[in-house]
């Protein structure tokens, strides 16, 4: 399949990997929007945004969530951090793979576009 986050989960594209597990890979994002910019996206294309959830997925999304706070902790995100999903063009989704944004670092604006 030709997509840019499943080619990052095989190791055919490299990232900077930060956690990984069963069933979530999180790695930084190659433009980062702060000083910490993790995406966390299941290991399989199971779903191309959040549009694409359903009972028979969501423990990936269950899972992700589960694990955001460990890996905003072991990022240093000791201030908090915020969570986004574009879904759709309106938003600006750029990658069809469901992926959640966490970013940190410094104070955050609330600017919506
Ligand atoms: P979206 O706009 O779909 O919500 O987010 C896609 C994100 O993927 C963007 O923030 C973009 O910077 C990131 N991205 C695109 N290509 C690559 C890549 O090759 N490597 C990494 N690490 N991130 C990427
Ligand atoms: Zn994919």
């Amino acid at each position: 399949m030709e997509c840019l986050f499943c080619k990052i989960v095989d190791g055919e594209i490299p990232s900077k990997k930060v956690y990984e597990d069963d069933l979530i890979f999180a790695f930084c994002d190659i433009n980062p929007m702060a000083p910490v910019h993790i995406l966390i996206i299941p290991k399989v294309h199971t779903a191309s945004s959040m549009d694409e959830i359903t009972p028979e997925n969501s423990k990936y999304v269950a899972r992700i969530f589960e694990k955001i706070p460990v890996i905003a902790k072991d990022a240093g995100l000791t201030g908090g951090y915020r969570v986004i999903a574009n879904c759709g063009p309106d938003a600006d989704q750029t990658v069809q793979h469901l992926h959640f944004h966490l970013l940190g670092g410094k104070k955050l604006s609330v600017q919506l576009g």
